[in-house]
């Protein structure tokens, strides 16, 4: 394979099969976090700042929100294969995600796939409530999309992005990729807008275009 491809994949919705973020904040946050989700729906506040919002309502332990992630959270199908797939051709894969670095690193080792580099809300728990921080590649404070920053970035540094997502988030990133894999609402709304990408379910279909596209 050319060397210079790299996969940046989400995390919520797309290695997992529902968005974990979601299924901690239905139960743990303490108010009315679904009105925030509600106002993101509407453009009117952007994932980071609606999962800062959200998750300071959240009191629980990160024990117990590993816990139920652990619990309630479901690895996509072929994610174990993707991951030997691209260690077996030296692929650099990179996971980019809005979700909270605590659950990602734990399921991530569960798949034996914590060697992976990950972006992801760096979090800090208070007894207020959690709080996350998000950078930019630099390290900076976010401004913008963080994914297509990071997109950015990949291709500046000379990378054909093989971009994987599920969500709104994704769809700026998507823009800038050599090859994009959409599932759930991303693949209906790149379906309507005549949008260059490829609708999967798991990531043995991916593997299925990997392997005749890029070889
Ligand atoms: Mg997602």
């Amino acid at each position: 394979m050319d060397k210079r491809f790299l996969i940046q994949i989400d995390f919520d919705g797309t290695i997992t099969e529902k968005d974990v973020s979601t299924i901690l904040l239905d139960h743990f946050a303490q108010g009315e976090w679904r009105q925030l989700l509600t106002q993101y729906r509407n453009g009117q506040l952007t994932v980071d700042q609606l999962n800062i919002q959200a998750f300071s309502m959240v009191k629980a332990s990160k024990e117990a929100l590993i816990q139920t992630a652990r619990k309630e959270a479901t690895i996509r199908n072929g994610f174990p294969q993707l991951v030997s797939y691209v260690r077996e051709n030296n692929i650099p894969m990179v996971i980019v995600s809005y979700g909270l670095d605590i659950y990602i690193r734990a399921l991530l080792r569960d798949q034996n796939a914590d060697s992976f580099p990950f972006h992801a809300a760096q979090t800090q728990y208070h007894p207020q409530g959690w709080r996350l921080h998000y950078t930019d590649p630099e390290g900076k404070p976010l401004k913008g999309n963080m994914k297509e920053k990071h997109t950015l970035n990949f291709i500046r540094q000379g990378y054909k992005v093989i971009y994987i997502g599920n969500g709104k988030s994704d769809i700026n990133p998507l823009h800038h990729a050599f090859l994009g894999f959409a599932t759930g609402k991303l693949a209906r709304y790149c379906q309507k807008k005549n949008l260059d990408c490829l609708p999967f379910d798991d990531f043995f279909e991916v593997m299925k275009v990997l392997q005749t596209q890029l070889f």
